[in-house]
């Protein structure tokens, strides 16, 4: 089985026991189910797949994706990098991810509790022993963790939920802060200026993309493009934070000036932020790419052969298990506040996940420097080897004296 990253690259710079490997290759549980609803009269069919990766360091964590394209694949890849996500930000969660194969607009909202009713009906075991907690992902909400509360009453089995339903204030907007915190800590060694001085453009204004466009506006940067779906809006000196908060993709484009989404990548900007959808960036497309500097607020948005391309073309990339972690964190905070019962502000959120994201960062760049690797191979290489003496702790895997 394929690993998601070069574990071959991180064995030539690391030694590790030859078994961790072995261990990372494969995911330790994956469990498929059909999801059946009842919608407009006709029965609906889906499935389900909850994969857990590695819990060497603690439980599954990772989101549910509801789409059309979700498959056992895409989850088993999502939940392997959320193993090194949560290992380099130095959280006790392993990796996991659940997948729903559903286009989520065609839903009403009745159904999709129905859904998600369903879903916990069929994975209840696995949520209510602990050893996995779901978090919203592309597709599904915070509305979606309420009702996963609603059905199983424990507050730490389910994080992104609402604040008022033992939620935490700052958790929605969590991943996007994280993504425009990372930014700013990287634009000064990767383009010589501060990000107030940077231009921006933002592949996908759904959760993540709309909070990092937002935080990075606030910031002073100017956010000149944003895509969605329906296309990408353009404004030449900048949207402002209120505008990237209140109106859709669409009708930012109605009121400046809408391109084609695809154009988005051609911007000579300093900044792209992808925060939409997986391979968004091959090969072709990162011929073409305008901007200096790329902070994956999606997860595994860049190919290997689109990451070879920029590489070859001097184009920094800020690694997803870095870039978009402020979220795991977030919701590291929210499951212990479940445990304890303790009610966390909203800027003790924020200062919790600059801190967790500043030290990952600073390591990443030290051993990028010190190894004479990309950012990438760097964050993989830290994170594999947190994960290996983790096993060795656990004496999963043997050591030769
Ligand atoms: P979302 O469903 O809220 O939003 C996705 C957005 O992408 C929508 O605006 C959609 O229109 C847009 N989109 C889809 N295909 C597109 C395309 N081809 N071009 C332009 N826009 C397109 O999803 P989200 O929760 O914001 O997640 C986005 C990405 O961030 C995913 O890769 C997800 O795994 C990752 N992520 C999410 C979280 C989280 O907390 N939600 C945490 C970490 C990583």
């Amino acid at each position: 089985m394929a690993s998601t990253i070069d574990l071959r690259a991180v064995s030539r710079l690391v030694e590790l026991p030859r078994d961790v490997y072995r261990l990372l290759e494969r995911p330790e549980q994956e469990t498929r189910c059909t999801l059946n609803i009842v919608y407009g009269g006709e029965l609906l069919c889906m499935d389900a797949y909850v994969v857990i990766h590695c819990s060497v360091r603690g439980p599954g964590k990772g989101g549910i994706r509801l789409s059309a394209d979700v498959d056992m694949a895409e989850t088993s890849s999502l939940a392997e990098l959320m193993t090194y996500k949560c290992a380099l930000v130095g959280i006790p969660f392993g990796g996991a991810k659940s997948g729903i194969k559903l286009n989520p607009k065609v839903l009403t909202e009745d159904s999709r509790t129905s859904l998600i009713m369903e879903y916990v009906h069929c994975f209840k075991h696995i949520l209510e022993s602990g050893l996995y907690i779901p978090a919203p992902d592309m597709g599904t909400n915070a509305g979606d963790m309420a009702t996963i509360f609603g059905c199983t009453h424990i507050p730490e089995c389910v994080t992104g939920k609402p604040p008022r339903i033992y939620g935490l204030p700052g958790r929605e907007e969590a991943t996007g802060y994280g993504s425009a915190t990372v930014t700013k800590m990287t634009a000064p060694e990767a383009l010589g200026k501060e990000v107030k001085d940077c231009t921006v453009a933002v592949q996908g204004f759904g959760n993540v993309g709309r909070w990092t466009a937002y935080f990075l506006s606030l910031a002073g940067a100017k956010v000149v493009a944003v895509s969605d779906l329906s296309g990408c809006a353009y404004c030449e000196h900048g949207f402002t934070p209120d505008e990237i908060l209140k109106c859709s993709g669409e009708e930012l484009s109605r009121q400046r000036q809408r391109l084609e989404r695809e154009s988005l990548f051609d911007l000579p900007v300093d900044v792209l932020i992808p925060a939409a959808v997986g391979g968004a960036i091959n090969g072709d497309t990162a011929e073409r790419v305008g901007a200096k500097l790329i902070v994956e607020a999606a997860n595994e948005p860049v190919t290997p052969d689109g990451d070879a391309a920029l590489m070859g073309r001097g184009i920094t990339v800020v690694p997803d298990i870095l870039a978009n972690a402020g979220g795991v964190v977030a919701s590291y905070v929210e499951w212990r506040q479940g445990k304890s019962g303790e009610v966390m502000e909203r800027e003790r959120t924020y200062s919790i996940i600059e801190d967790r994201l500043e030290r990952a960062h600073s390591a990443v760049r030290k051993a990028s420097e010190e190894l004479n690797i990309s950012l990438r191979q760097a964050a993989h290489t830290i994170a594999v080897n947190e994960v290996a003496q983790a096993m060795v702790e656990r004496k999963w895997v043997h050591v030769p004296a």
